[in-house]
């Protein structure tokens, strides 16, 4: 089109938002967005309010306040098994997205390769595609997305620079293994690569998983991006609080880029997720996942109720079910078929595969309102599947 830079002309509404737009037209329940509309914790709503009425609403330092990235330091300590400079090694960001940005402007080229698993997160993808950075796939195969470590050899070029990760993942909510974690460590190390991980789920965790830094393996400290943040933990989606945790030679460079696009992380924001990590409790975080155990559970039932057998996620809050029951050729004619049948928006499969792999696949997020689950669910489950007519 006319005006647009190169890239610009390339690029497609993403899935999620449409089918939200759809959702909306017919009023129906939103499973397709992992907006998270959960309670936010007293204590971090609180301590937000309380700053902006104190009046702390300015710009703060580039890499956050002190008593935030000394606050994720300790929690990385002690969750993470890692032990971080809150003043040199903890850059405190504009979500997650923003980190995970900021870190691919500071440490990659044009051209460079980047290897991501598929089923991938959009954002991962499109954010080095928009940066002329080429992303290069290997595949975790359903139903418990294992990868083979010679397909991650097999992809590896002089040009290539980085691996990226996400553990526990969206859309698959595979939990990297320690074992899978040491295969790519060792391929980092010997091809001499950056890993980015981005550990925004780590929380959320099922049937006794467990969550492993990768940045916490021998030798991987000094060659890991770890990007995370707040929204899933404490339902903020829309409050941006984010953090990048590497070595110290990378984050002036991370937090300069940073810098740029977004000045700083939200003040008020900032001091609310402080008062978060300071003042819950450990129960806090394993009351969590009991509750978002329960909710996957109802959500699998549904699916398998209505045809559409679940792949059962050992984390994160996203389901891929195979959708080859619906009508329709492509995902996004059978996520439509759903929405306009029941009411329940999905995110088509193909909105996670460089290819058709995800044709026959729809992603549901239960982070929602039990209520919300429970309609949605109802729903599903009067779905009446061809193989049940
Ligand atoms: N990383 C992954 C894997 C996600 O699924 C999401 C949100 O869906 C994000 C990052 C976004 O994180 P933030 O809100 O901190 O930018």
């Amino acid at each position: 089109m006319k005006g647009l830079s190169r890239i610009a002309s390339g690029i497609a509404q993403s899935e999620i938002r449409v089918m939200s737009v759809e959702c909306e037209r017919v009023r129906g329940v939103n499973l397709a967005q992992g907006v998270c509309d959960t309670e936010v914790p007293s204590v971090v709503r609180r301590a937000a309010e309380a700053t902006i009425e104190a009046g702390a609403n300015q710009y703060t330092r580039l890499d956050g306040i002190p008593a935030l990235r000394q606050a994720i330091a300790r929690k990385m300590r002690d969750y993470n098994g890692l032990n971080v400079d809150p003043d040199r090694e903890v850059l405190v960001t504009s979500g997650a997205t923003g980190g995970f940005s900021a870190a691919c402007m500071a440490l990659l080229n044009p051209g460079d390769e980047v290897v991501l698993f598929e089923p991938f997160y959009g954002y991962h993808t499109h954010t080095l595609v928009a940066m002329n950075i080429v992303p290069v796939f290997v595949r975790l195969e359903a139903p418990d997305w294992k990868f083979n470590v010679a397909d991650v050899e097999r992809v590896i070029t002089p040009r290539t620079r980085a691996i990226v990760i996400n553990s526990p993942a969206n859309p698959s909510g595979k939990v990297f293994s320690r074992e899978e974690l040491e295969s790519l460590a060792d391929i980092v190390v010997r091809h001499d690569l950056i890993l980015f991980t981005d550990e925004i789920y780590e929380y959320f965790l099922y049937d006794g998983h467990r969550h492993i830094s990768a940045a916490s393996l021998p030798g991987m400290a000094d060659r890991t991006v770890t990007v995370s943040g707040f929204s899933k933990t404490f339902s903020i989606t829309g409050w941006r609080i984010g953090y990048v945790i590497c070595p110290s030679e990378w984050t002036t460079a991370i937090g300069y880029f940073h810098d740029l696009a977004y000045v700083c992380a939200p003040s008020p924001f900032q001091h609310g997720v402080t008062a978060g990590l300071s003042e819950l409790t450990p129960e806090f975080y394993s009351d969590l996942g009991r509750e978002y155990l329960e909710k996957r559970n109802i959500l699998c039932q549904a699916l398998t109720q209505a045809g559409l057998t679940p792949s059962i996620p050992p984390g994160a809050y996203y389901v891929l079910a195979d959708s080859s029951s619906l009508p329709g050729k492509s995902s996004k004619e059978k996520a439509m078929s759903l929405l306009n049948e029941t009411g329940v928006a999905s995110v088509p499969g193909a909105a996670f595969y460089h290819d058709d792999s995800g044709e026959n696949l729809l992603r549901f997020c239960f982070a929602k309102k039990t209520a919300d689950l429970e309609n949605a669910c109802g729903r599903l489950e009067r779905l009446r599947s061809p193989a049940s007519v």
